[in-house]
């Protein structure tokens, strides 16, 4: 079996500036809690609780001895200014690429402009972008953008994570839509190389594994790319679901892999899946003699 993994695949700047500050305050001895999911992996979120990191999911569960951390998906605006009116000690870890949606939308509110934001409405990341609007409209699929209204003017943004093929259908529908269009295209460069890097290696192998979190925005465009070139594609959370029966039933008549990860995936687990092929290569020679 031979093993190839994408050129781009795992954690980003975004999740690497996050750990970071939390590995500085811990090694200050600093007590720190997490105001929701850090980043969408339950193994780094396991890690971080093994250490009395825990997350809290409102600010009614803080503990005032414990510095604040904001989880890099950003928070809603007005539990931000709870935070600041309630002098928690806290530091934002927000990925500066999420904090610069924050900033265009606030500049748009200013403006006679109907702002529109790509992606998903149940996402945190979403959920916070949308407290900085005055009034925006979110919509996710083709059929969203063709039923929006006319206006005179509108400006998009788009999920950091959003699926760049999708962006580009969305936008040439929402160009009909206004007299004036400004687009922003906020997908952040993480996503894009990862994204153009699956869809590349898929095509040419047997079978594809993406891991990460199933909750990960990320992790789940990966999977969506690589299926479309490749159906036999497998998305795992970490190495130890590769153990299923059914799953080396599913792989038996296959030679190679293609592996990517999501951006909030850790370098050793994407080193874990690499190692239980490299083992199911030797055991595989071994049977067919
Ligand atoms: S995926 Fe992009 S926006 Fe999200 S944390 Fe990583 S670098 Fe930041």
């Amino acid at each position: 079996m031979d093993i190839y993994i994408a050129e781009e695949a795992g954690f980003c700047f975004g999740v690497k500036r996050a750990l970071r500050i939390i590995n500085q305050l811990y090694d200050s001895g600093q007590g720190i809690q997490i105001l929701g999911e850090l980043i969408h992996n339950k193994n780094v979120l396991k890690e971080l609780s093994d250490k009395g990191i825990h997350c809290i999911h409102s600010l009614e569960e803080i503990d005032l001895n414990k510095k604040l951390v904001i989880r890099t998906h950003g928070i809603p605006l007005y539990i931000e200014n709870r935070i600041k009116e309630g002098n928690y000690s806290y530091i934002d870890a927000t990925c500066p690429l999420v904090k610069k949606i924050h900033n265009i939308i606030r500049k748009l509110n200013r403006r006679d402009t109907q702002v529109i934001i790509i992606g998903d409405e149940k996402h945190p990341e979403i959920i916070a972008a949308k407290s900085y609007a005055t009034h925006a409209i979110i919509i996710n699929s083709i059929s969203e953008a063709l039923s929006l209204a006319s206006y005179k003017h509108i400006s998009v943004v788009a999920q950091t994570t959003l699926n760049t093929a999708f962006f580009k259908q969305v936008i040439p529908i929402l160009e009909k839509k206004a007299e004036k269009i400004e687009i922003f295209n906020t997908i952040c460069s993480a996503t894009k190389v990862r994204q153009e890097a699956v869809k590349k290696l898929a095509p040419g192998v047997d079978f594809m594994v993406v891991i990460g979190g199933k909750d990960s925005s990320n992790t789940k465009k990966l999977y969506d790319i690589a299926i479309k070139e490749n159906p036999n594609t497998f998305h795992i959370e970490n190495s130890s679901e590769l153990n299923d029966p059914e799953f080396s039933g599913k792989i038996e008549s296959f030679d190679n892999v293609g592996i990517t990860a999501g951006a909030s995936t850790p370098p050793q687990e994407i080193e874990n899946v690499k190692i239980f092929f490299e083992k199911y290569k030797i055991e595989k020679e071994r049977k067919d003699g």
